[in-house]
C-alpha cells in the first residue's frame, strides 16, 4: 500500500490546488476507499470554487474537494458491522452525529448536531483523492449492474431528484415542467420518463445544455428561457400547464415560470438552491390551489431505493456525465463544470477512466 497520495483542494480562486498528503488510515468504524469516481456538483461551484461563500453547512473548511464519491472499499477499522474490504459502495455525503432526530429518519443532510454534522468535501475529506475515509454508516452498497460513474450520481444528483419526485408524485397522467437543465435538471427527465411521465419539457438558458436534455431523450420538448415561457408551456399542454414542475434553476424568473405554468391543483417543487423569486400569492398559488414543495437532498434508505430502483429500471445515470478527467487534470473538471458548457463531469480513477 502506498502511504502518500495526490488530492484536490479548493482554495476559492477559480483554481485547483493539488496536493500530496499521507495516505489515511480508517479509526473505529471507518473504512479505506480507493475513489473511482468523484463529480463535480453545482453547489461546489456556486460555494466553494469561485470563492469561499457558504456558511453553516456549505462553509468550506479547506478539506479535500468532492461531496460526491463513489469507491471499492480496501481498509476496514475496527468495528464495521456490515461492509467489507471489496465492498463496492457509493457515500452519502454528509455524515451526521447518527442520533438526533433528523439523523434518526437518515436525513443526515440536516443533522442538528453543530459539533457532530460534516459533509465530505466541506468539513471532512471528500472523494477528490486517490483515497478517502468515510463512516461505515454513510455507506449505501452499489449494486453490481450499476458502475461507480452511476453511484457518484446517486449520492447528491439523482437522490436529491427522486426525493422531491416522491415529495410531488409522477406518474402517467403527468406533464413535467423542468426549469434548469444542468445535471439535476436532467436527471429529472431521466427520472421522470423511467416514472412514467406523460411529457416533458424543459427550460434553459444554455442551448449546449438543452441539446444533451433532447440527444439523451430526457425531454419531449425545450424551450430557450424567455418571457413568454408560460405561454410556451400552456400550448404544448392543451392550453392548461403541466400538473407537475421541478425548479433546478434557482434563478427568480425560471421559478415564476414554473410556479406560472402549472396548472390547477397542480404540484410544484423547488430543488435549485440560493436566490430568490417573486410571485403573486392569490392568482398564482391560492385560486388554483397549488402546492409549492422544498426538498433538500434525501434520505439513506431512500437512496438505497433508489438504487434498485436504477437496476430494475436500467437506468444509468452515469449518461449524463459528458466529460471524465483523470485526477491530475482536476483543475480542467472543475473549470469546464464552471463554464456549463456540459453535462455532468466527473474526476475517475481505474476502470472508470476509459
Ligand atoms: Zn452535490
Ligand atoms: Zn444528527
Amino acid at each position: 500500500m502506498q502511504e502518500t497520495m495526490t488530492a484536490a483542494y479548493l482554495p476559492g480562486n477559480s483554481t485547483v490546488e493539488m496536493r500530496t498528503v499521507p495516505v489515511p488510515t480508517p479509526g473505529h468504524g471507518e473504512v479505506l476507499l480507493r475513489m473511482k469516481a468523484s463529480t463535480i456538483c453545482g453547489s461546489d461551484i456556486r460555494c466553494i470554487y469561485h470563492e469561499h461563500l457558504g456558511k453553516g453547512p456549505e462553509g468550506y473548511q479547506g478539506v479535500v474537494a468532492g461531496h460526491e464519491p463513489c469507491g471499492q472499499i480496501v481498509a476496514e477499522g475496527p468495528g464495521c458491522r456490515r461492509f467489507k474490504t471489496g465492498d463496492r459502495v457509493i457515500v452519502y455525503h454528509i455524515s451526521g452525529c447518527g442520533v438526533c432526530n433528523d439523523c434518526r429518519r437518515g436525513y443526515m443532510i440536516s443533522c442538528t448536531s453543530a459539533r457532530y454534522r460534516r459533509a465530505y468535501g466541506w468539513q471532512r475529506d471528500g472523494g477528490m483523492a486517490e483515497y478517502m475515509i468515510a463512516e461505515e454508516k454513510d455507506l449505501i452498497a452499489l449494486p453490481d449492474a450499476l458502475s461507480y460513474a452511476d453511484g457518484a450520481q446517486v449520492a447528491c444528483g439523482f437522490g436529491t431528484v427522486y426525493e422531491g419526485l416522491e415529495k410531488i408524485g409522477i406518474d402517467g397522467n403527468h406533464a413535467v415542467l423542468i426549469t434548469g437543465l444542468g445535471p439535476v435538471g436532467l436527471a429529472t427527465g431521466a427520472l421522470c420518463r423511467k416514472l412514467g411521465a406523460n411529457k416533458i419539457i424543459g427550460i434553459d438558458v444554455v442551448p449546449e445544455r438543452m441539446k444533451i436534455a433532447l440527444d439523451l431523450g430526457l425531454c419531449d420538448a425545450v424551450q430557450a428561457s424567455g418571457p413568454d415561457n408560460v405561454a410556451q408551456v400552456r400550448e404544448l399542454t392543451g392550453g392548461f400547464g403541466v400538473e407537475r414542475a421541478v425548479d433546478c434553476s434557482a434563478n427568480n424568473l425560471a421559478r415564476a415560470t414554473a410556479i406560472r405554468a402549472t396548472r390547477k391543483w397542480g404540484k410544484i417543487v423547488f430543488l435549485g438552491e440560493g436566490g430568490t423569486v417573486e410571485f403573486n400569492p392569490s392568482p398564482d398559488i391560492i385560486h388554483d390551489q397549488k402546492t409549492i414543495y422544498g426538498s433538500w437532498v434525501t434520505s439513506t434508505w431512500l437512496m438505497e431505493e433508489l438504487v434498485e430502483r436504477l437496476v430494475r429500471w436500467n437506468l444509468h445515470p452515469a449518461d449524463i456525465i459528458t466529460h471524465r478527467f483523470a485526477l491530475d487534470k482536476a483543475a480542467d473538471a472543475y473549470a469546464l463544470m464552471a463554464s456549463g458548457k456540459c453535462g455532468k463531469v466527473a474526476v475517475c480513477q481505474d476502470e472508470e477512466l476509459k
